[in-house]
Order: structure tokens, then sequence, then C-alpha cells
């Protein structure tokens, strides 16, 4: 079989990584100038980092496979959690049911109530029963207003801004029963990992070495592989797929194309899709996306103690602060201390077109609430990422919005991070689903089937 993967994430490289495996013919084409999407990493201070922090969940099982069979697995790290919230001027650790105890912005009844809450969500395991309620309501009903004003409304705001009163709560589920489910992994007791410490994951020497290892593992067992090669078109001929066009006019032919690129890309190498199937390209446009903007900064001392602060004040400009160095060392990058400010916006935003002096400017007061001694004296290095596909919005009608990942074209597949569901989206799901559709494709050649009715979790359980 001969395959033409579209774009270089983690999900593209999944594909490949699996593909090769199974003796097909693979070209992987990424438009940018790097490999990695979203997990992509640059220097700083003779280190790596990933442009968009990440670490991994002791749950984040299929990458951990990757990492095993490339060999990589020896340099997986877990190391102790370390999280925090900020409400009013003060941080607040908040990683286990002590600091939730002492969490004294709201009264000892909520505080039980959220307790108790997580412990009830960590036991359900069917997700369906949640599908068509609003987080936002559940939640509320739940732990009060107080509760959720304080504590997991922020959350919500923070990921999804306006779209927060109107979230599934499938996504809330998910978020919650994995993290749970990372803590039972470590030993987290009768009491569901409540009382566990939390561990999160890093590969040391950054993401950066997972991604370069599925590239030269691709490349060891025959892919060619090509980045700055945005893929133009995709052929289809008598009714299936019969190739790309790349942007030197020429056009590859394959039997099966697997494109990973964020839903309005794919809608735009397939012009022909409203006519060919309404259905799929309506709902392929209706789910919407947020921006995921981060300002990083490289500074020459630490900023604070916590490595991930959730900003609950909702006025503050940026919905976390993600302290690198108080996860992995400075020493690593030079003695760099680098923080990542993270907010995720809708694409009408005004931040979306400002530049990293001017979003600087905004946050600087609210970086001053976490430590009121900063100083702009203190900043190295900065940049501001930006990406117009950094979250999909899991409304409460998303299960319905799902397309599937046999497209209307045969041959021709989809897989991208508006179809992770119903977990949150990830690099371990965006691999695990890479390496799935890379199977389905394969065994609907052999069997020469391309059924478009299925929904991606049924195309691809197993
Ligand atoms: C701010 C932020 C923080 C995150 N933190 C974490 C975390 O802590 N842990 C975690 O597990 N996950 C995290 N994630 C999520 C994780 O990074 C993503 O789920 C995953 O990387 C998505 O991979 P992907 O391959 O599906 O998509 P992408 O990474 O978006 O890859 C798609 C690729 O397609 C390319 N492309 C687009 N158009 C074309 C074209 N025409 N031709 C060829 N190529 C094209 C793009 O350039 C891109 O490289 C985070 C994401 C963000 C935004």
């Amino acid at each position: 079989m001969k395959v033409v993967v579209i774009g270089g994430g983690v999900a593209g490289l999944g594909a490949a990584f699996e593909l090769v495996r199974d003796g097909h013919e693979v070209s992987l084409y990424e438009a940018g100038p790097a490999w990695g999407g979203q997990v992509r990493t640059i220097e700083v201070g003779g280190g790596r980092l990933e442009i968009f922090y990440h670490h991994l969940f002791r749950s984040d099982y299929s990458v951990i496979e990757v990492l095993e069979e490339l060999g990589l697995e020896e340099d997986l790290l877990w190391i102790d959690s370390n999280v925090g919230l900020h409400a009013e001027g003060r941080n607040y650790p908040f990683v286990g049911a002590g600091d939730l105890l002492r969490f004294d912005r709201v009264s000892l009844l909520t505080r039980v109530r959220l307790g108790l809450t997580a412990l009830w969500l960590r036991r359900i395991a069917d997700y369906p029963r949640y599908e068509g309620t609003r987080a936002a309501a559940w939640i509320r009903s739940r732990v009060g207003d107080e509760g959720y004003e304080r504590v997991w409304g922020p959350l919500l705001r923070a990921k999804f801004g306006e779209h927060a009163e109107n979230i599934s709560m499938v996504w809330f589920w998910g978020k919650i029963y994995l993290r749970f489910a990372s803590r039972k992994a470590e030993g987290g007791g009768p009491l569901g990992g409540l009382l566990a410490k939390e561990q999160l994951g890093y590969l040391r020497g950054s993401f950066g070495r997972l991604v370069d290892g599925m590239v030269a593992d691709a490349e060891r067992h025959g892919a060619r592989l090509a980045t700055g090669m945005p893929v133009e078109r995709i052929e289809v001929e008598d009714g299936r797929v019969r190739g790309v066009r790349l942007p030197d006019g020429r056009v590859e032919a394959a039997d099966v194309v697997i494109a990973t690129t964020p839903s309005a890309i794919f809608a735009k190498m397939l012009p022909q899709l409203p006519e060919l199937d309404p259905d799929f390209d309506r709902r392929l446009h209706s789910v919407q996306y947020q921006w995921a903007t981060v300002l990083m900064l490289a500074l020459d001392r630490p900023l604070s103690d916590i490595y991930w602060l959730t900003m609950t004040d909702d006025d503050c400009p940026f919905v976390v602060a993600v302290e690198q160095t108080n996860f992995t060392p400075a020493s690593d990058y030079g003695g760099k201390h680098v923080v990542y400010f993270s907010n995720y916006v809708d694409p009408h935003d005004p931040i979306v077109d400002l530049d990293v002096e001017q979003v600087l400017e905004r946050y600087e007061p609210w970086i001053r609430r976490v430590n009121p001694d900063f100083d702009r004296s203190w900043i190295l290095e900065q940049w501001l990422w930006k990406d117009r596909a950094g979250q999909p919005v899991v409304d409460v009608q998303y299960h319905e919005r799902l397309v599937p990942h046999r497209t209307p074209v045969p041959g021709l597949y989809l897989a991208n991070t508006t179809q992770i569901y119903p977990e949150d989206r990830g690099q371990n799901y965006s691999i695990r689903m890479g390496r799935r559709v890379a199977r389905l494709a394969a065994a609907d050649w052999v069997e020469g089937l391309a059924s478009p009715s299925l929904t991606p979790a049924a195309e691809t359980a197993g």
C-alpha cells in the first residue's frame, strides 16, 4: 500500500510509525519548517524546550509504549506534581486532599463537597450517561455556586472562554476521571487516588526527542519525510483518492491518504467535500477551536515555587502560569528560569493580533501578582507562540459533531484533534489515533472496504 500522510505532528508521525512497521510505502509531508506540530521545540540556554508546555499523566499509555519501542523509556522521568491556584494576590498549593482542606477561600462545606464530587467522578466509567449535560450546571448542582465560581468555573473559563457555560460534562468527566486514574496507577489506595500524590511525566531533554525518534525510525524503515512541504490538494479521481498535490505542482500518487491537519485546512485541501457529503462537511465546520496563545519568558531567577499555577481571578489576562523550571531544573537551560503564560481565546479576541511586547505589557501587572518583586530586567529572552487550532470546543452537542476517520472519499482518512473523544486532546491520544487510523486504513485496503458510517471511536476501538 502506498500511503501519503499529511502533517508532521505526533498524529502524523504515529501513523507513519505504524505503517512502516507493517511494510507499507510511506511519504509524510509537513507544512512547517520543523517536525512536531504542537510539540515542536526550541533551544533555550543550550537545552531544549517545547514552545507549548507539555507533561504526561501515568494513564498516557500510548506515548509510553512508543517511548519503549524507541528505547527512550529510561529517560521518562516521573516528577511530583506541584500545582496551585492563584486567587486575589495569593498562591495556594493544590496538590492533594490536605491542600483542598486548607483552601480557605471557600467554606469547609464547599471543600468537602469538592472532594466528594471528585471522588464520585473518579468511580464513574460510563461517560455516555453525561452526553447532553452541561458541565457548568452539573458542577453547580454538586459543589454549589461558591465551589463553581472559585475552583472549577475558572478552569472551564480558562480553556473555553465564552463557551464555558456550554461545555459538555463528558469533557469535565474525562479530566477528572483520567487524572485520578493516573494517580491510581501509582497505587492510590481505597480512596481511588484522592490521597495519592500525583506525578507528572517528562522526557529528559524534552519531548522533541520523542519527535526526533519517530522521524528517525520512519526514515530507517524507508519512509520519505519532508518539512516545508504544505500539501495543496487531495486528488480524487473516479470516486476515490488518487494522491496529493505538492507546492511544486507535482502530484504524488497514493492508494491511501491520511490527513492529520486541523479541520479547516483539511476542508481547503478537499474543496469538493460539500458536494460529496454535505452532512460530513457541516459537522466538520461546526467544531470551533480556541486559539492557544502562549507568552514564554526566560528569566534570570524564579518567579514562584509552583509549576502549574491556575489563575482564578476573572480579569486576569492569562489563565495559567507554567513555570517549567519548577518541574525540570534551570540548569537544563543554562540556568535560565522559564515560565509560560498561557491563554486559550476565541478567534475574535484582540490578543490574536498582538505582538510579544504588547502581550507582555498586558500581562505584566498580573505577573507581578504572582510575584510582587517581578521586574522586566529579569527577562533574558521572550517569545510569543500562537496556534489557531489550540483546543477544540467540546460543547454539549459535541458527540453529534464528531466526524468519522473514514471520510466520504474511499482511501482518504482524517485523524485530527477534534476527533479525540471523550478524552481531552493530548499527545498521547494523537499518537494513539494516528496508529489506529493507520491500522484501520490498512485493514480497509486489505478488505476493499470503506464504509463511511462509523464514529471515530467505533472505527478505531481496540
Ligand atoms: C498550549 C498547549 C499545551 C499542551 N499541553 C499538553 C500537555 O501538557 N500534554 C499533552 O499530552 N498534550 C498537550 N497538548 C496537546 C498536544 O500537543 C496535541 O494534542 C498534539 O500535539 C496534537 O498533535 P497532532 O499531530 O494531532 O496535531 P498538530 O500538532 O497540530 O499537527 C498537525 C500538523 O499538520 C501540519 N500541517 C498543516 N497544514 C498542512 C498541510 N497543508 N500540509 C502538510 N502539513 C500541514 C501542521 O504544520 C502541524 O505540524 C498541548 C497543546 C497546546 C496547544
